[in-house]
């Protein structure tokens, strides 16, 4: 692992009092686990034909995922509370005892293998951030469904021969953890959930195309209802891939989830028939397997896609923004303005420009050195932005120029923000090293008249730019209109 996930040791600085876990906090937590392992596998035995696994099991891989999110909880007693649970449902259920140890101790090797591999995940890759995250998520559930399938096939009566019992237990496992354990790892906090949600539905309600992916997977969906056969559960990939391409990762992942859930009970009950001819356990294993392997494709695609995403945002901010100071750029302000410009055009508003210049800039330089220089400029346009409204623009032209754009202000109003500014500009700065500095700034400004012109931007900036002229000939650290 990372030094930067390790856990603390004893020989750190004394854990802070929150980090202690309480009696209290430890038997919360065995709560939330024995109550997820119980639901879930009550559900997975409700669903599994008599005598048989389950053709959805979707237990070991909600609890790994819940571990792997929240290792708190894989504590000894969070372990204990898994088994637990397990016990409980198969019991209740009517399992007998030596059936339900025997199905518990596969369930939990396979869980135990998982989590030590997933230990060894890199942190972006276990929120599938990288284009081979997927993999390791297929190296975990793999490891996971390794360790299920040898310990199921040891402890059971093997019937079907070791091969054949250990493949069934290994494939069934194998699709039910690179289905859900995405799912689990990418899931929205519970406090953001609704939030995610709302933001979701603006978006379809915005823009209705958006479930034009879903809409095809649906219909693919259908298509390999009617049409069956071998090839029906390779219909929806490329639906499925739209939808990697279209909609975040955990959308993406719960869509797939869905697709391998039903996809497996429609095949488990009839609705899709695939007319394989063979009889035995191969074709349910190739099945399983292949499902498990598809399952991989979209989340691969996904997590590209979203690495592109994350790129292509960086680049465009750099692209916008200057590095040192972080306001916009000349060209960026630019862009922005127009579209303010004729936003107010549109509207009948106002717009008022302003440019500002720092005072004597170079001797500040000169006299406190080039790095005091940039702190000076990153404290000057901080203090700036930070008071000038949301729906207003503020940029770097240039060295220490600055210009300020602000809808909807007449000439009075303009002139008390520039003074404002002024008076901001001059409040002493202290640099890093404890130096305190003082500077001026002049500050030229122009108000649009009462309806804007198309061209009115440009010619905006350059009466502000005259105005700053005059105000740095009449003695600076002044506004003048
Ligand atoms: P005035 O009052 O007439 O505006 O005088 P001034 O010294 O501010 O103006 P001048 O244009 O003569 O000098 C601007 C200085 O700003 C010169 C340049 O070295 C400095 N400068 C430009 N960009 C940067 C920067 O990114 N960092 C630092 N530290 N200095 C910069
Ligand atoms: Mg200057
Ligand atoms: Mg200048």
């Amino acid at each position: 692992m990372v030094a930067q996930h390790r856990q603390p040791s004893s020989q750190d600085i004394p854990a802070p009092a929150s980090a202690v876990v309480t009696l209290r906090q430890l038997a919360l937590q065995a709560l939330l686990v024995v109550t997820v392992v119980f639901a879930a596998s009550g559900l997975g035995i409700l669903t599994r034909p008599e005598h048989q696994l389950a053709a959805f099991w979707p237990t070991n891989a909600l609890l790994l995922g819940l571990f792997a999110r929240h290792p708190a909880l894989a504590s000894p007693a969070g372990w204990a509370a898994a088994a637990l649970g397990y016990v409980a449902a198969d019991l209740l259920t009517g399992s007998s005892l030596l059936t339900t140890l025997r199905l518990t101790t596969a369930n939990l090797a396979g869980v135990a293998a998982g989590f030590l591999v997933f230990r060894r995940v890199r942190h972006e890759d276990r929120q599938l951030q990288h284009p081979l995250s997927m993999l390791s998520v297929l190296a975990v559930s793999a490891a996971a469904a390794l360790a299920a399938g040898l310990a199921g096939s040891l402890t059971s009566s093997m019937k079907l021969g070791f091969l054949a019992t250990s493949g069934f237990w290994f494939s069934a496992e194998l699709v039910c953890y690179v289905a859900i354990l995405p799912v689990v790892l990418l899931a929205p906090a519970p406090a953001t959930l609704r939030h995610a949600l709302r933001e979701r539905l603006v978006r379809v309600r915005r823009r209705p195309l958006t479930v034009m992916p879903l809409l095809a997977l649906l219909l693919t969906i259908l298509l390999g209802v009617a049409i069956g056969g071998p090839g029906a559960i390779a219909f929806p990939v490329p639906a499925l891939l739209w939808c990697a391409l279209a909609y975040r990762l955990f959308t993406t992942a719960l869509v797939t989830l869905l697709l391998c859930v039903w996809t497996l009970m429609a095949i488990a009950t009839g609705v899709i028939d695939l007319q394989l001819q063979a009889n035995g356990p191969l074709p349910v294993i190739s099945l399983r397997m292949g499902m498990a392997l598809l399952a991989v494709a979209p989340l691969t695609v996904a997590s590209v896609n979203a690495a592109r995403n994350r790129l292509l945002a960086t680049l465009n901010h750099a692209a916008d923004h200057d590095a040192l100071t972080g306001t916009l750029n000349r060209s960026a302000f630019l862009r922005r303005g127009r579209e303010l410009a004729e936003h107010a055009q549109r509207t009948g508003g106002t717009v008022v420009a302003m440019m500002l210049d720092i005072d004597h800039f170079k001797s500040v330089n000169d006299r406190h050195g080039h790095a005091a220089g940039d702190a000076v400029l990153v404290t000057f346009a901080t203090r700036m932005r930070e008071h000038l409204r949301e729906d207003g623009l503020f940029g770097r032209f240039g060295g220490e120029e600055f210009a300020v754009l602000l809808p909807g202000l007449d000439a009075d109003a303009a002139m008390r923000v520039a003074e404002r500014l002024r008076h901001l500009a001059s409040e002493p700065i202290t640099l890093d090293d404890g130096r305190t500095l003082d500077i001026t700034v002049s500050v030229g400004v122009a108000a649009s008249p009462a309806s804007m012109h198309a061209d009115a931007l440009e010619k905006l900036l350059s009466q502000a730019d005259v105005a700053l002229y005059r105000a740095k000939a009449m003695g600076r650290n002044r506004v003048v209109a």
